[in-house]
């Protein structure tokens, strides 16, 4: 496994390794100490990673080579897997992720690769004889350099969920990733980049922030943005990309409902909720942080649930004991206890406090104890808020109607749970949730076949899935008079 750094981590253009005049450190939120240098992009290599892109999709061998396309991202599918383990020690290293939570990540890599190389031979149009001697179709044709901008919390599972349908079809791309991560961001352009037969140019990446994701979202010359990252990014870039009437896909925040009713098996919801919280420290999209709880089995939620948080071993990845790592950065820390505290001024009684690690050998990391509030006001910041931390809010409900719209009252609809040993009332109850993903008796399943996405302030389009092509295309109508009716 791999836990060193490479010393400076650079960008892939052209298919190449690029440099930039300005690096910067590589930290390990552990331990808070510099794990390697990276090249900080700025519009420059921007600009020459879109050129390049541009280049490659007029190509155009990689656009209408569908053959070759699925043959590459098998290949590239390959190349991830055999070196997840590097991935996992990186993972570990630069984003503080335990190694079963790294596993986590880096194994959907292969198999969204696989699943759009099959999507890319696949892809199938419509056509009709509409009357006698007329003839319609229907074609899908890619739409040139998609931007990809991916965040730090999953580089690896959300900036591959992004290109891989973008090079199925057939664009060509540029990923803007994460400063936060860009050691693994250098591993993920080394596995895509290298694939045998990808044309160079197609495939870019770039590790930069806000000013390089700016300039992908305003030029001209990307005519789709594939995001992964905050509500109110995502409607900052909405609002850019308008210029340019471009589209955009978005994969936004959450605040995932977990409701458990009375019929509820806690021998098997309370792992789960969990789970919900402390994977990827709470730092992840789909966090459980909203636990509504029927007041019937309060009680005993309360008692058990607190424990079990308590308990947490809280570690660096590099501690085979440990079950949740660290948070991105001490700021993150700071700003995650600041929403704790005004939540308690505001009335939110603590059940378990949790809170940054201050002393002890963690202290110079950036960890976070797993923290459990009741609050009966869903108005409240901490509730309506994504805190983006291991921060977890109970309140109670007497009927499934009062469960349903306290599940709804928020501004997101990424996901939810419900756990019920009933029949009927999980679907039921899942089809009144304004989610896209509702799992019952369960939590973040995801599947390449599957689509994933946001309801309301969550996000725009869908990732996996069929319809995760559509960011990609343009349909095209072609309409023929083949000259098929008989002649006199
Ligand atoms: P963020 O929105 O602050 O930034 C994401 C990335 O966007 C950054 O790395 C940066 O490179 C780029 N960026 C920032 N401002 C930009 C701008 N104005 N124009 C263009 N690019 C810009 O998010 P973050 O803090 O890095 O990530 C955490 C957020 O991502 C959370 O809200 C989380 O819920 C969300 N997320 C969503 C999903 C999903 O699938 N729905 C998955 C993971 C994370």
């Amino acid at each position: 496994m791999n836990t060193t750094a490479k010393s400076t981590a650079l960008h892939w253009i052209d298919g190449g390794w690029v440099d930039s005049d300005e690096h910067r450190d590589s930290v390990n939120p552990a331990t808070g100490q510099v794990i390697g240098s990276y090249a900080m992009g700025g519009p420059k290599e921007v600009r020459s990673a879109i050129e390049a892109a541009q280049r490659a999709f007029a190509g155009p061998a990689w656009r209408t080579d569908r053959l070759l396309r699925a043959r590459v991202l098998n290949r590239m599918a390959d190349r991830f897997e055999a070196r997840t383990d590097d991935l996992v020690g990186l993972l570990g290293l630069e984003n503080g992720k335990t190694h079963d939570q790294g596993r986590l990540e880096v194994a959907f890599a292969p198999e969204t690769l696989r699943f759009n190389a099959a999507l890319a031979l696949t892809d199938a149009g419509t056509n009709s004889q509409v009357s006698d001697g007329e003839l319609s179709l229907v074609v899908r044709q890619p739409v040139g350099v998609a931007g990809i901008i991916a965040p730090w919390n999953s580089p690896v599972a959300l900036g591959i969920r992004s290109l891989a349908p973008a090079l199925a079809a057939g664009c060509t791309a540029v990923m803007n990733l994460p400063r936060q991560t860009a050691q693994v961001n250098s591993l993920i352009a080394e596995l895509v980049g290298e694939t045998e037969e990808l044309p160079p140019g197609v495939a870019n990446t770039i590790t930069g922030g806000h000013v390089t994701g700016d300039v992908l979202v305003r030029s001209a010359d990307v005519p789709t943005i594939s995001f992964t990252g905050s509500t109110a990014t995502g409607k900052d870039i909405m609002a850019a990309a308008a210029l340019h009437l471009k589209r955009v896909g978005l994969e936004l925040g959450g605040k995932t409902p977990l409701i458990l009713f009375e019929d509820a098996d806690l021998r098997l919801a309370l792992p789960v909720v969990v789970s919900a919280l402390i994977v990827f420290s709470g730092q992840f999209c789909m966090t459980g942080s909203r636990l509504l709880v029927h007041e019937r089995i309060a009680e005993q939620v309360r008692t058990e649930l607190a424990a079990m948080l308590a308990a947490v071993k809280v570690g660096p990845a590099s501690d085979p004991e440990s079950q949740m790592g660290p948070i991105i950065d001490k700021p993150n820390v700071e700003r995650i206890d600041k929403i704790v505290q005004d939540a308690m001024s505001q009335g939110a009684k603590v059940i378990v406090r949790g809170g940054p690690v201050s002393d002890g050998p963690l202290a110079a990391g950036a960890f976070y104890r797993p923290t459990l509030l009741e609050v009966s006001d869903n108005s409240l910041p901490v509730v309506q808020n994504e805190v983006f931390g291991p921060v977890l809010t109970m309140q109670t409900f007497s009927t499934e109607a009062e469960a349903i719209a306290l599940a709804n009252d928020s501004e997101y609809g990424l996901s939810a749970s419900v756990f019920s040993r009933d029949i009927d009332r999980p679907l039921r109850v899942a089809l009144a949730l304004e989610s896209g993903s509702v799992w019952v008796n369960d939590w973040a399943r995801l599947h390449d076949q599957f689509e994933e996405g946001g309801f309301k302030g969550s996000g725009v389009g869908r990732m996996r899935g069929f319809a995760v092509i559509d960011d990609f295309v343009e349909y095209k109508h072609i309409r023929l008079r083949p000259g098929t009716t008989p002649t006199a």
